[in-house]
């Protein structure tokens, strides 16, 4: 590496070859998440839980030296969530969790909330789905550092003899994730109360033995101000002028840094992490980076492919020529990939030969590394495998299925579009005959003792299909007789036989494999298992129909189809790497829209086709956004063409900021659409008039992410201000989401008020 000319103090750190930018913490049987809920379930002291997470880390950073890193992150442990522990390291946990005396317990009320004191607010990492507490910021916030936990992970790690790299997330990021409150202006106004912190860090980190600091700035790839981008750079600029510290390096990740790139290469930091799987930031074009270590991320930290060494290697050659020294990395932290592939003994051989979870990943680094240290000789036979499982996952005749392929050309030519709104709405109000401001629910009911316990035991195998099936069928009685009691318009069947809506259409499709253990970090404690799409998606079978036709027996009112549409399933997927995303939607998309007509043919005269995750997936970069609004509308909308004028055609969204997807939303052109108002006031109808929506509409009208029963008063309230921006004709009357993580009494209860509400509007309209 060249000397700092700008900083003779600059320090003399060794470039690293080999590393990551994080790794998976929730333990590889997710130990963590045991411990903490028992933590928080008081059946397990702190200094258990301690000991617990101890282990883990340890445990993380022995594999990965096993494994050859020569520079190892530290501080990527997290009982929640890392953007909450940075807010407690910088003295920015809300107010309100003040008064709580023990550092644990005031940790987790800001992230869970307690009886007295309400959590952060939780959202998407990007556009992972990963979730992160977003810290609050007040005129009155004081920021102070409590450097405890890095400094307290670092010695341990040092004292392991591991070459430990602490990695905490930069101030800009911080500032730009965080939420102003209480009068604040935009943060960023505020990096120069955070820089002395930093720069007290930056000591402490050196007097402890670090030779590196990461410092993460994933903000910065998104599209940023030339002011907002200039402020990075003094931040960095003043950061590198610590007259004690270890060696910086700001790690990007999600895309590539664009015009952030050349400001941070002209400041002194030591190092650049570049995501050159989602991005494609070249090192050639900044002469500014001759003279850095970039940390170059070519295997893919977030979706589980085996990485194609040989164009992996390719990139690294290329960075060589224009950089002071290049070490190997993740694309992003693994926190986003299942821990290992050894804990899939049932899975294909195959699949296996091309997949690369988080031990795997961390493998090719260091092959790579190897190789690009010029021993190829040593890594040979890892190429070799590589290439061969490339081959193979090319002619795996599983991911080119013609027929599918040709039927959805054929669907695509012949238009996949319905008529008019208007057409629609009269063919449906004459077969529906819904009184007006009908009443309904977004699908799910509580998920039962009796639900888990029967999933529970079909697992375990003491009990055979036949029998599960007769005792969900049980629930869906039960859901139906409710809601028939409570008196809605339009029911459902509640969903019993679902373990997840989006595993559950992936475990009956073709094309996607369900792990056995490949768990990840959803938020907290909570981890997913997000099914593989690996090859072409073939329907062989109807779905949900069955479940419907029992429901539907038991009543005369309509019950709804309820499907999972084809952008959640992707989202909440890892998805092909092979294509573009774009096809994949549509080949999803065609067997939601068989899995529609089928039901159609049942008798369902209603069909909801649930888009929780649309916003989700939304490019970080404006430049992109059209691009996949229009594909994924698209997707809707083939999924939900095939029906007829009489078939009422749902959507469901779970949220309320629409932003950048309002237009997309009108354009999806379901006859009804529900989503969250509850919390929002209502002021998502202002926005969706605004786009000229004129379709039906469900705000929620009531919270159900709390157990609060709302009074009847309350929901008359909400549909008042309701009726004053949409006509009594298009509005229906729902909860803000599914109700499966409530109880069953404040369910009752809550339907109930919520259709005496609905009664009493009607009667004044
Ligand atoms: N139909 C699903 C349910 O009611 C929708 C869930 C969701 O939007 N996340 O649970
Ligand atoms: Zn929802």
């Amino acid at each position: 590496m060249q000397p700092n000319t700008n900083n003779p103090g600059a320090p003399k750190a060794t470039p690293f070859a080999a590393t990551v930018l994080g790794s998976p913490r929730i333990g590889p049987n997710r130990e963590l998440k045991r411990a903490v809920e028992a933590y928080w379930a008081g059946t397990l002291n702190a200094a258990d839980l301690e000991a617990t997470a101890a282990g883990l880390r340890r445990d993380t950073w022995a594999s990965l030296v096993d494994a050859g890193l020569d520079s190892v992150p530290v501080n990527t442990f997290s009982y929640y969530d890392h953007v909450l522990d940075t807010a407690a390291m910088l003295g920015a946990l809300p107010e309100r969790v003040a008064h709580i005396d023990d550092r644990l317990d005031r940790y987790f009320a800001a992230a869970r909330g307690n009886d007295t004191v309400a959590p952060l607010e939780m959202t998407k990492w990007f556009d992972t789905n990963y979730h992160y507490l977003v810290p609050e910021i007040a005129p009155s916030t004081t920021f102070t550092l409590d450097a405890s936990k890095v400094v307290g992970e670092l010695r341990d790690a040092l004292a392991q003899g591991v070459p430990a790299r602490p990695v905490v997330l930069g101030p800009v990021t911080f500032l730009l994730l965080s939420k102003p409150v209480g009068g604040q202006g935009p943060l960023l106004g505020r990096l120069d109360e955070l820089l002395p912190l930093y720069l007290d860090l930056l000591r402490t980190l050196a007097d402890e033995g670090a030779q590196w600091v990461q410092f993460d700035e994933p903000a910065l790839v998104a599209d940023r101000s030339d002011d907002e981008i200039a402020a990075a750079a003094r931040v960095y600029d003043a950061l590198t002028a610590a007259d004690v510290r270890p060696a910086i390096l700001v790690a990007s990740y999600f895309g590539s840094l664009g015009g952030a790139l050349p400001a941070l290469a002209g400041t002194g930091v030591e190092a650049i992490g570049l995501d050159l799987v989602a991005g494609a930031d070249s090192v050639a074009d900044v002469p500014a980076l001759a003279g850095k270590h970039v940390v170059a991320g070519v295997v893919d930290g977030r979706n589980v492919w085996r990485t194609d060494l040989e164009s992996a290697l390719g990139k690294l050659g290329t960075l060589l020529g224009s950089t002071g020294t290049v070490a190997v990395s993740t694309s992003c932290s693994l926190l986003h990939v299942p821990y290992t592939l050894a804990a899939e003994p049932a899975l294909d051989a195959a699949l296996r030969s091309w997949l690369a979870f988080g031990t795997e990943k961390v493998r090719e680094v260091r092959v790579l590394a190897t190789a690009l240290a010029g021993r190829r000789s040593d890594v040979d036979e890892d190429f070799v495998l590589a290439r061969a499982a490339s081959a193979a996952r090319g002619a795996d005749p599983r991911l080119h299925d013609t027929a599918v392929r040709s039927r959805l050309a054929d669907v695509l030519a012949s238009g996949a579009v319905r008529s008019s709104a208007d057409q629609r709405r009269t063919a449906q109000a004459e077969r529906l005959d819904l009184p007006p401001l009908p009443t309904t629910t977004i699908g799910s009911y509580p998920q039962t003792t009796a639900i888990r316990v029967a999933r529970a035991a079909l697992r375990k195998g003491e009990i055979d299909d036949a029998e599960y099936v007769r005792r969900m069928r049980a629930e869906v009685a039960d859901v139906v007789a409710l809601q028939e009691d409570i008196g809605l318009d339009v029911l459902v069947h509640g969903e019993p036989e679902r373990n997840d809506m989006v595993q559950y259409f992936a475990e009956q499709l073709d094309g996607f494999f369900a792990t056995a253990n490949g768990w990840v970090q959803s938020y907290g404690s909570r981890c997913v298992r997000p099914p593989i799409l690996f090859g072409d998606v073939v329907r062989r079978a109807p779905m949900t129909t069955s479940w419907f036709e029992y429901a539907q027996s038991l009543t005369d009112k309509p019950v709804k189809g309820m499907l999972t549409g084809p952008v959640t399933i992707l989202a909440w997927s890892f998805v092909r790497d092979d294509q573009a995303l774009a096809e994949s939607a549509n080949q999803v998309a065609l067997a939601i829209r068989d899995e529609t007509i089928d039901l159609e043919a049942a008798g369902a005269r209603i069909v909801q086709v649930d888009e929780p995750a649309l916003r989700e997936l939304l490019p970080l970069r404006r430049s992109e956004q059209q691009e996949y609004l229009d594909w994924s509308v698209g997707a809707f909308r083939l999924a939900t063409s095939g029906v007829a004028d009489t078939t009422q055609i749902h959507t469901h969204l779970c949220y309320s900021e629409f932003g950048e997807v309002i237009d997309a939303i009108a354009g999806l052109d379901a006859d009804v659409t529900s989503i969250e108002a509850a919390r929002s006031h209502m002021e998502v109808l202002g926005d969706l008039n605004a786009v000229g929506f004129e379709l039906g509409v469900g705000p929620g009208v009531y919270d159900i992410h709390s157990p609060r029963v709302p009074a009847v008063d309350e929901v008359v309230g909400s549909l008042d201000e309701a009726l004053r921006a949409v006509p009594s004709e298009r509005l229906w009357v729902n909860p803000d989401c599914g109700l499966k993580t409530r109880g069953r009494d404040e369910v009752e209860k809550s339907l109930r008020n919520m259709v005496a509400a609905a009664a009493k509007v009607r009667a004044a309209l």
